[in-house]
């Protein structure tokens, strides 16, 4: 059955590091052919591409998708480099710091909400003409799936309202989008991360980081490559071609909403 994803043409945005990395990798070794996507340049992309070591199958553009016209952009080219488009995932996102309530001006309201809110609806925007092309030439669903997170379920930390605000709108747009383009058999999916260990955490102290994998049912922070085989899943028509609005939390038992 998992030969689905053979040849499937996917897009994943922030891929560059953490847990857009590695979903990126694992498309690759399951017969994709992918887009990565970082706001860096090409010449530090090259070591990651011959890491990755799959020529003619791994791309990368670079674009900030705080920006409307990069995200059109983004889209553009990466139709251009695959052929077309059967899968976005939607990736990009951090926290952008951490401000209480009283200390929020518009220069971090608008650099959060940019990041994490214009970046997924302006990507997914552009895309829609051509995963609903995909459909309907493969007779099959084409995929979108994004990255939510926990603190679209409880909140967010400390100083991070507007993040844990932003990630709650993202779970919540897929499922109007459901609303909107089923009859386009475009699926929409949310994966939410707990606490995964990567550099989203660095302004934590050790301390603070045993509280919190203290506060985890397993003990522990979560893994890069304990997230990815959900994108995968969501990916593949023959595993979840019946799934779309919901969001999958997978926080090794964080929260159980
Ligand atoms: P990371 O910092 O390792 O990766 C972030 C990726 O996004 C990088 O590839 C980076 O290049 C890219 N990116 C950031 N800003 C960008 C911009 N303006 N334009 C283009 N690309 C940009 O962090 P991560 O933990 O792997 O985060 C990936 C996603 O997971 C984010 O959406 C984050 O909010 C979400 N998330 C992470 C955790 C966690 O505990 N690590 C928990 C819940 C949700």
């Amino acid at each position: 059955m998992f030969d689905d994803l053979q040849d499937k043409r996917v897009l994943v945005t922030g891929s560059t590091a953490g847990i857009g990395l590695d979903v990126a990798s694992s498309l690759l070794k399951a017969g994709a052919k992918v887009v990565l996507h970082g706001s860096r340049g090409p010449a530090e992309a090259e070591a990651l591409l011959a890491e990755l070591d799959a020529p003619g199958r791994s791309f990368y553009l670079q674009a900030d998708v705080r920006d409307t016209a990069q995200c059109e952009s983004l889209i553009a080219k990466a139709v251009d480099q695959l052929g077309g488009l059967d899968v976005l995932i939607n990736n990009a996102g951090g926290l952008g710091g951490r401000q209480g309530l009283e200390s929020i001006d518009d220069d971090f309201f608008n650099n959060v909400i940019d990041l994490n809110i214009r970046s997924v609806v302006m990507v997914t925007r552009f895309a829609i003409p051509h995963l609903r092309a995909s459909a309907q030439q493969s007779q099959q669903t084409s995929s979108v799936i994004t990255t939510g997170s926990i603190a679209g379920r409880e909140g967010g930390g400390m100083g991070a309202s507007l993040y844990g605000g932003s990630k709650a709108m993202v779970h919540n747009l897929h499922r109007n989008w459901v609303k909107e383009f089923t009859k386009d058999n475009i699926r929409f999916n949310t994966v939410a991360p707990g606490t995964i260990d990567t550099a989203f955490h660095e302004d934590k102290s050790d301390d603070l980081k045993q509280t919190i994998a203290g506060s985890i049912a397993m003990g522990r922070f979560g893994k890069c490559h304990e997230l990815a085989p959900t994108y995968l899943y969501l990916a593949s028509h023959a595993l979840s071609g019946y799934i779309t609005g919901q969001v999958i939390d997978v926080n090794g038992g964080q929260m159980c909403p």
